[in-house]
């Protein structure tokens, strides 16, 4: 054993001591710095992922306005090119615009380079006919893509579909299409300049048909440190972001404290100077917070608000406007001819007037009105406390007025113009989206008319939501007047043919539209949270089928009930259910509640609990719509349902497509592991029954069985004891 001189052992225990103690400050300071520095990193994060939010949507809006001169026209679309053009120049980052009646690419602009593309049959021989078929069927715009141009460049593809009526029918139209190619988006949404700052980023999304996560764009630089992970909601896809910091420096704060307290105990002499090391750091610290706050808040440039905190701004001022009398309006404004400005004299030109004109909108509007760069040269300004429109339409003259004085930029004088569009909350909307939305429409018919104005967003503009409005009315009155109908669909086991159980699906006899399938109501009883009411309903009327099975004195065949997202949300459903059961004295086992894969997928905790409650009743459970959205089987597996049905879409395309074979041949070998029964939905012919059923797919429902049946004409379908008989051969089954 060594023997220690006293002498030694203090000075071992004094450096000990002041190593255990910088070391444990350092770590301290460290993880308070490292925290701050995360949040604002995904501060950073959130701003982009809401730039590229805001970017796509307001390109893809020219499909909205396309649409909306398709159904002006009745769909003789005259002067397309001029009319794309004005489009394209308003909204920018688009690459071209198309018109597709009826699935086949009549009209592209601009057209050079896109020749090959006339002609073409999206709905049948597009790779992506999937997301153009599915914008069909939910009856709104679909992204498609990112994917590679054959004509080089990443990009991807938004369609909105439009229906007209002819004769108080209504009949599908075609597609409004528009291309934006993704570099496009990276440089609006100022990620390159984060890059230049050294910060990684990473751009990936899940392949809906692989299923792989795709990374389309990044920095590439390996495996991302720490990343702060954010998703970006696009039309019925999900993007994620990953962004990580640039070389941070904690680890010299910690090599530094680290070092001082050797040298400490080392040599006392230095004490003075360990003294200042910290402070120094402390500084170094605080002005690098400093700028990563300012990045996350302002705009860099103009130190106006940045797109992010403005959005939350403006959340907040409209969640205020509930608890006032008072109004407030959006403002979106962008300069005209800033491309031209910016193109011929250089950026910094450009930057240079970018500054002046955010000082002159700052100094028109009052210090409470919030103005924010929205990116490029679009701006956008919140007015709080509003009385009359009156008032706005005086500040945006005003506005006008300072932004088109001369600006002295180096040795000329430049003169901009800025066109605007207004709405204003609560007339207009209450949600920063709708808003955004509707000055996107007011700006667009402000270009329309000349280029610097400003336009409210007006009642023709307002049409539309107008009729959501009446159709909420008209909802809430069939519900009291009882205009609703079940219609019941019957599910037949393919292995003998016999009746397995009924889906109920929604009718609504309106009285001046005849009847209504839910595909022209749902979504608007979903977002006025009267699907509540209608939900139980269903329940009630699917309770008294099963009543009417009973008293006929046949064997009682289950019934699934649809469910949505908004009655998921409910937190007295399943009691409520329990109670109805109850009073109606209904057995649990013969209900089923259907919920689609992607409610589960975005409800996860919730879907668990409802399911997990409903299953303790003695209720059945399925997931509805298997494979439109993006989940795994193993994510399925920590929900305990009893069916699985496989989205129509697969059967649909089972015919062309192979990897849809193979898909359904996976998920029902692999289903039938978990105890878990499959329905294949949309049947319609007998070469997708004969698949169907050799795969191994416990049941079938669709038109070539029967289609949604009166629950008098279920209960006559049910009495027929002869099994559904579907030969292999081309003869066809029975219909009752
Ligand atoms: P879903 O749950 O996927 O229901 C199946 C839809 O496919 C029904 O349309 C049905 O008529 C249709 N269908 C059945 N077999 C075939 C076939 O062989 N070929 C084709 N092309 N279609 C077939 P429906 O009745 O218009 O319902 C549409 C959607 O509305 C349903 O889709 C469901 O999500 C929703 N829905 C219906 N009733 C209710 C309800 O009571 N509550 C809620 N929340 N949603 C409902
Ligand atoms: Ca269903
Ligand atoms: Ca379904």
């Amino acid at each position: 054993m060594v023997k220690l001189k006293r002498s030694n052992l203090f000075a071992l225990i004094a450096f000990l001591v002041v190593l255990g103690v910088g070391t444990y400050f350092s770590y301290v300071m460290r993880e308070a710095e490292q925290q701050k520095q995360q949040f604002f990193l995904e501060e950073i994060v959130n701003s982009q992922a809401a730039a590229f939010e805001r970017r796509l949507t307001r390109s893809l809006s020219a499909t909205y306005i396309l649409a909306q001169e398709v159904r002006r026209s009745g769909g003789d679309f005259k002067d397309f090119d001029k009319f794309a053009a004005e489009v394209i120049e308003t909204l920018g980052g688009i690459s071209n615009l198309q018109l597709v009646p009826k699935g086949v690419i009549e009209q592209i602009y601009p057209l050079p380079g896109n020749e090959k593309a006339i002609g073409h049959n999206i709905l049948r021989d597009d790779v992506r006919s999937k997301e153009a078929w599915l914008a069909l069927e939910a009856r709104k715009l679909t992204l498609a893509g990112p994917f590679e141009l054959i004509q080089g460049g990443i990009a991807v593809i938004g369609r909105t579909p439009v229906f007209l009526e002819k004769n108080g029918e209504e009949y599908f139209w075609g597609f409004t299409s528009c291309l934006i190619f993704l570099d496009d988006l990276l440089t609006a949404t100022e990620l390159d300049q984060l890059e230049a700052k050294g910060y990684d980023y990473e751009l990936s999304r899940v392949h809906p048909d692989t299923k792989a996560v795709e990374v389309f764009a990044g920095t590439a630089h390996g495996e991302l440190r720490h990343p702060v992970v954010k998703p970006i909601r696009v039309p019925n896809s999900e993007w994620t972001i990953r962004m990580s910091h640039p070389a941070s420096f904690p680890i010299i704060f910690v090599l530094g404290t680290l070092i001082s307290a050797i040298v400490a105990t080392l040599f006392a002499l230095l004490v003075q100077r360990i003294m200042r090391e910290p402070e120094r750091l402390r500084a170094l610290v605080k002005n690098q917070t400093l700028q990563l706050e300012q990045l996350a808040f302002k705009d860099e440039l103009t130190g106006l608000s940045n797109r992010r905190h403005f959005m939350e701004q403006l959340d907040q001022a409209i969640y205020n406007l509930s608890r006032s009398e008072k109004h407030l309006a959006l403002i979106c404004l962008d300069l005209d001819d800033f491309k031209r400005v910016n193109d011929s004299m250089g950026h910094e030109v450009g930057d240079n007037l970018l500054i002046e004109v955010a000082q002159r909108i700052r100094a028109s509007v009052r210090q409470s009105d919030l103005v924010g760069r929205m990116g490029g040269d679009e701006f956008a300004v919140i007015l709080r406390d509003i009385n009359t429109s009156a008032d706005v339409a005086n500040i945006a003259v005003k506005l006008i007025e300072s932004i088109s004085q001369p600006i002295r930029l180096g040795r000329h004088d430049v003169v901009v113009g800025a066109t605007m569009g207004i709405t204003l909350a609560p007339e207009d909307g209450l949600d920063s989206a709708v808003l955004f939305r509707n000055a996107d429409l007011a700006m667009y018919a402000s270009k329309r008319n000349g280029k610097n104005q400003f336009s409210f967003f007006d009642t023709q503009m307002q049409t539309q939501a107008k009729q959501v409005m009446l159709l909420e009315e008209e909802l809430r009155r069939a519900l009291h007047k009882g205009e609703f109908s079940l219609a019941l669909q019957p599910i037949i086991s393919l292995a003998d043919g016999q009746l397995e159980k009924f889906e109920a699906l929604i009718r609504w006899q309106h009285p001046g539209r005849g009847e209504l399938s839910p595909g022209s109501f749902i979504e608007v009883a979903e977002s006025t949270g009267l699907i509540v009411p209608i939900g139980y309903w269903v329940v009630e009327a699917a309770c008294e089928f099963i009543r009417q099975q009973v008293e006929s004195g046949q064997q009682v065949k289950p019934v699934a009930i649809n469910l949505s997202a908004r009655q998921l949300r409910d937190e007295l459903f399943a009691r409520h259910v329990e109670e109805m059961l109850e009073r109606l004295s209904i057995a649990p086992q013969f209900i089923e509640f259907e919920l689609t894969e992607t409610l589960l997928m975005e409800n996860v905790e919730l879907g668990k609990k409802l399911i997990q409650h409903l299953r303790r009743l003695g209720i059945r459970i399925s997931i509805d719509d298997f494979g439109t959205g993006y989940s795994s089987l193993s994510q399925l597996k920590q929900f305990p349902v009893n069916t699985l049905k496989i989205d129509r879409g697969f059967v649909q395309d089972l015919q062309q497509n192979d990897s849809d074979r193979k898909i359904i041949e996976a998920i029902t070998a692999m289903v039938h592991k978990l105890d878990i029964k499959v329905v294949a939905e949309g049947i319609e012919t007998q070469a997708q029954f004969d698949f169907l059923k050799q795969a191994g797919c416990d049941y079938g429902q669709g038109f070539l069985f029967a289609r949604p049946l009166t629950a008098e004409r279920a209960l006559s379908f049910a009495a027929v004891d002869r099994p559904f008989v579907v030969a292999s051969s081309s003869s066809r089954g029975h219909h009752p």
